[in-house]
């Protein structure tokens, strides 16, 4: 087994846009944070530095602290998101995965494999396989990179090996 950092850096160095693309959003989402922390400050005096509570009124004022309470929720929230939504894009072109279908069956686990949950790029890049049940700790989904499905399938007629008798 190796270690989980090099898995890591292994993928991301795969996946330049796909970690950037992460990257791009959790610094948006601290923005977010950012921006309604100072907008909170903003209704409280003394002035506070932005990116800081202010430590005045934080733990003093009821109003003030239950707000701030509110914003570490939202924050905890948004980056939340940033993650979740990370996790359903395609690795090749971000777009969002659709089409979930269930796959595998308990009854026939030899044939069918495990229970889980199939996602596809609408560009055919590849399909995400989510476990249903993770037992063994959280399970990485597992990501198939496929070819261009549309290429092939608009492939050159006459480029098959079939013959027309099935007309
Ligand atoms: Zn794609």
């Amino acid at each position: 087994m190796k270690p989980a950092g090099q898995n890591i850096a292994e993928y991301m160095k795969g996946h330049a846009l796909y970690g950037g693309f992460l990257l791009l959003k959790l610094a948006c989402a601290a923005l977010g944070a950012a921006g309604v922390l100072w907008f909170l400050n903003r209704f409280w005096p003394p002035h506070t530095p932005l990116f800081h509570l202010n430590r005045y009124q934080f733990c003093f004022d009821l109003g003030y602290t239950t707000l701030a309470g509110v914003w570490f929720l939202f924050s905890c929230g948004i980056f939340y998101l940033a993650f979740w939504d990370q996790r359903y894009r395609c690795r090749t072109c971000l777009r969002r995965l659709l089409m979930p279908i269930e796959t595998g069956s308990w009854s026939y686990m030899l044939q069918l494999g495990r229970p889980k949950m199939e996602y596809i790029c609408p560009f055919g890049h590849g399909t995400l396989n989510i476990e249903e049940l993770q037992i063994t700790g959280a399970i990485p989904p597992g990501w198939t990179e496929h070819g261009d499905i549309w290429t092939e399938l608009f492939a050159a007629p006459g480029a098959g090996t079939g013959s027309d008798d099935d007309r």
